[in-house]
């Protein structure tokens, strides 16, 4: 059998991992889970602090998702989406309808969050050039701040993260950038309760001007998770969606990472009874087990795409696994576990548990700030509490508090200087005190 170490020296010379920069770990070859813990080759156990890749909602190994995937394999494993039905992809289909905000009754499927972001743009577009009074010149979008979409082209234009975005300059859309509707880091004269009027308002004045040019705004609500855990003020979703509505402009929401009952609630624009016109998926809509994305489209956006064939009025656009059986049935059975273990329910207590033990370590000199929505959870480290003045680039702390945890028994990852918890929603009391704990260790170790 070969160990960590060697099997870490056969990955190093062949598998090209994304963000092979960030790829600060010694091997950690994972062979298995159960529930919330991960397993190495060596047999060492980890608890699961960030849901695989924010994906793993009722944790591994699950029964009822296993035994569905199971089930499907022993019917069949791919049913083409190009001229004929998969059974099981129309009854996710109309559980997804049922469960995503109320409108958008339309899904399109496809693999991966970042795929689901490109249909979502490419529908947005054609939407304007071939509805009953078309709208040509309408090519733009709106993405706010650091936003992450993605990593196809369309979602590294709408992204803000430096360096995704920057290196691609040539080869990107029109995208407008929005502000960055980050509460933590307030512009000047800004206080928390003048944010939410000074985001919307620097929104509105940007779109304002030019909404006939512009096709779409995108944003991720609530919180921009890859951007660093940015929470956004109560209220912007609800005002974006009022004024988009007003300017003739579509809203695309991307839910891939705040999706399926990360908020607290099943999609983060329920928390403000916004309903996008288009609606992205990905990660949790399988519980984290198989690779499958929606998007999701209202009436009217549907209504676009209707004619006859000669009309043209087709989208373009489609994926071999659309729609696929097994991940189909992983996505029904994930459903099934939201309502047989009251998943939404039992939310409450553990995102309370987990924001009074994170409570103490707030008042660390290094720790400039905890945000937490639902289970989404940043904890950002800076070098000056009071300036929240970051760590130099290039001396980052957060990979070496996480590398720490790790010491601990715990699994969670950094961006840049914010360590992420987004455990599984199936955590416990006791799993949640345990990461904690580590998160706590870490910093110590780091900051001695
Ligand atoms: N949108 C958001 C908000 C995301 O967080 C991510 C992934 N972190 C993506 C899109 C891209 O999803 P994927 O990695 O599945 O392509």
């Amino acid at each position: 059998m070969h160990s960590n170490a060697e099997i870490g020296q056969i990955d190093r010379t062949a598998v090209w991992h994304g963000f092979t920069q960030m790829a600060h770990y010694e091997p950690l070859v994972i062979e298995r889970g159960e529930g919330n813990w991960l397993f190495d080759i060596e047999g060492r156990r980890l608890l699961d602090g960030v849901s695989s890749l924010w994906c793993n909602l009722h944790g591994h190994n699950h029964p009822t998702i296993n035994a569905a995937i199971r089930d499907q394999l022993g019917k069949i494993a791919h049913v083409t989406s190009l001229g004929m039905i998969g059974r099981t992809a129309v009854e996710l289909t109309g559980r997804l309808v049922d469960v995503t905000p109320d409108g958008l009754n339309h899904v399109f499927y496809s693999s991966d969050g970042s795929s689901s972001v490109e249909a979502a743009l490419k529908m947005a577009f054609q939407y304007w050039q071939q509805r009953e009074n078309p709208q040509p010149q309408k090519t733009k979008y709106v993405a706010m701040g650091a936003a992450y979409h993605g990593d196809t082209t369309g979602g590294v234009s709408l992204g803000g993260v430096e360096h995704f975005h920057s290196l691609f300059g040539p080869l990107l859309f029109d995208v407008l950038r929005g502000p960055c509707p980050d509460t933590y880091r307030l512009p000047e004269n800004v206080t928390p309760e003048t944010a939410c009027d000074h985001y919307f308002e620097t929104f509105r004045d940007l779109v304002t001007g030019q909404h006939q040019q512009i096709a779409a705004v995108v944003m991720e609500p609530l919180v921009q998770g890859a951007a660093g855990m940015i929470m956004h003020p109560e209220g912007f979703l609800r005002r974006v969606r009022d004024l988009t509505r007003e300017l003739d402009i579509l809203l695309i929401c991307d839910e891939v990472a705040t999706g399926f009952g990360r908020t607290g609630k099943m999609f983060a624009c329920q928390h403000e009874q916004v309903s996008p016109d288009l609606m992205c998926i990905a990660k949790g809509l399988t519980g984290g087990y198989l690779p499958m994305a929606a998007t999701l489209a209202s009436d009217a956006v549907w209504n676009a795409f209707l004619g006859d064939l000669d009309q043209n009025k087709q989208f373009f656009h489609g994926h071999t696994y659309s729609g696929n059986p097994m991940a189909a049935a992983a996505g029904l059975a994930s459903l099934d576990v939201f309502e047989e273990e009251q998943v939404l329910e039992n939310l409450p207590a553990k995102i309370e548990h987990l924001q009074r033990c994170l409570q103490p370590l707030a008042s660390h000199p290094h720790v400039g700030s905890i945000r937490q929505r639902g289970l989404m959870v940043g904890i950002e480290l800076v070098e000056e509490k009071a300036s929240k003045q970051p760590f130099p680039a290039g001396q980052t702390r957060g990979a070496r508090v996480c590398r720490h945890a790790l010491d601990r028994g715990v699994w969670i990852r950094p961006l840049g200087d914010v360590i992420v918890l987004m455990p599984p929603l199936s955590i416990q009391a006791d799993e949640i005190e345990t990461l904690v704990e580590a998160v706590r260790y870490g910093i110590s170790q780091e900051f001695p």
